[in-house]
């Protein structure tokens, strides 16, 4: 169990030492992997899988899957368990639409997951980019279903929802990270009920459309702070969630406080079925996009 919260700059400090041996997982080389990589570097496109140096990309790449980062690759905030480079990003490149529709073809996807960074220097939050590139990879490859993870579109949610409205995904998804009390250290800039919020309006505006968010243990979290999370994710309705292992992605980030061991993704596993979640994953590597494509997990 984790300790009570009570004091955050010892949390803060707290190492975990160490990559215990079920987080040790080789970047393959194969030709699948290298054709993902030479794909999205020919057309210039920016992914999540590099720019977060996401432990999954060689399992990922290899299948054939990658979540394209739309809107550059520099963020307006600067949350620390991130490594996303933080800074002033340029205007949306209107080119991107169409290389996205260009990559799926390439890579004769059937489902695609697009996310970007936060764009609060937009007055839309960028959602009215996220329209364009999936219009127009339905344009051209209408078989392609989209999950899109969304930020928390801060100073513009309602027009945001109104924009990502013409252009439905099947899921909508937006990452509460991890629980409110770690929001001042981990998510300086993020408002754990405005992401809520953002996850109860789009399953109010958006009808039939799935829902899905994402947290990270081993930041320092009690169970209790992460069965509360659960509850309110359920509360506004979120129906899909996957749970893993944060870890620290570059030497400015947050350390890592505590390596949780699989059979407690498990048990959280079970909560989060006892919570009425009807698509989940809770395992050490489980990522917002990892294994997104699959139809049923339970
Ligand atoms: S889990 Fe998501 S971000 Fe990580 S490599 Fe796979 S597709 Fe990319």
């Amino acid at each position: 169990m984790n300790g009570e919260l009570t004091d955050k700059s010892r949390v803060r400090s707290r190492k975990a030492g160490k990559l215990p041996p079920w987080l040790r997982r080789p970047l393959p080389a194969n030709d699948a992997f290298r054709h993902t990589e030479r794909t999205l570097s020919s057309l210039g496109l920016e992914t999540i899988c590099s720019n977060a140096n996401c432990p999954n990309r060689g399992q990922c790449w290899e299948r054939g899957t990658a979540t394209v980062l739309i809107l550059g690759n520099v963020c307006t905030r600067n949350c620390r368990f991130c490594s996303v480079t933080a800074g002033k990003p340029g205007p949306p490149d209107p080119g991107e639409p169409s290389r996205l529709a260009e990559m799926a073809k390439q890579m004769l996807l059937k489902y695609l997951v697009i996310t970007s960074v936060n764009r609060d220097d937009l007055s839309d939050g960028g959602a009215g980019h996220f329209c364009d590139c999936i219009n127009e990879v339905r344009r051209q490859c209408p078989d392609v279903e989209f999950e899109i993870l969304t930020p928390d579109f801060r100073n513009c949610q309602p027009q945001a929802i109104k924009s990502l409205g013409r252009c439905l995904p099947f899921v909508f998804a937006h990452n509460i990270e991890t629980v409110p009390s770690l929001y001042a250290v981990a998510r300086a800039g993020g408002d754990y009920q405005r992401s809520l919020s953002l996850l109860r309006t789009a399953k109010e505006s958006y009808g039939r459309i799935q829902t899905k968010s994402s947290i990270m243990l081993g930041l320092g979290e009690s169970d209790a702070e992460v069965e509360q999370v659960l509850q309110d994710l359920r509360a506004v309705g979120c129906d899909r969630i996957t749970i893993g292992q944060y870890l620290k992605s570059s030497k400015n980030s947050l350390d890592v406080a505590e390596f949780i061991p699989p059979a407690r993704f498990d048990r959280w596993k079970q909560k989060a079925v006892e919570s009425g979640f009807s698509w989940i994953i809770s395992e050490p590597f489980a990522r917002s996009s990892y294994f997104a494509e699959q139809r049923e997990i339970v």
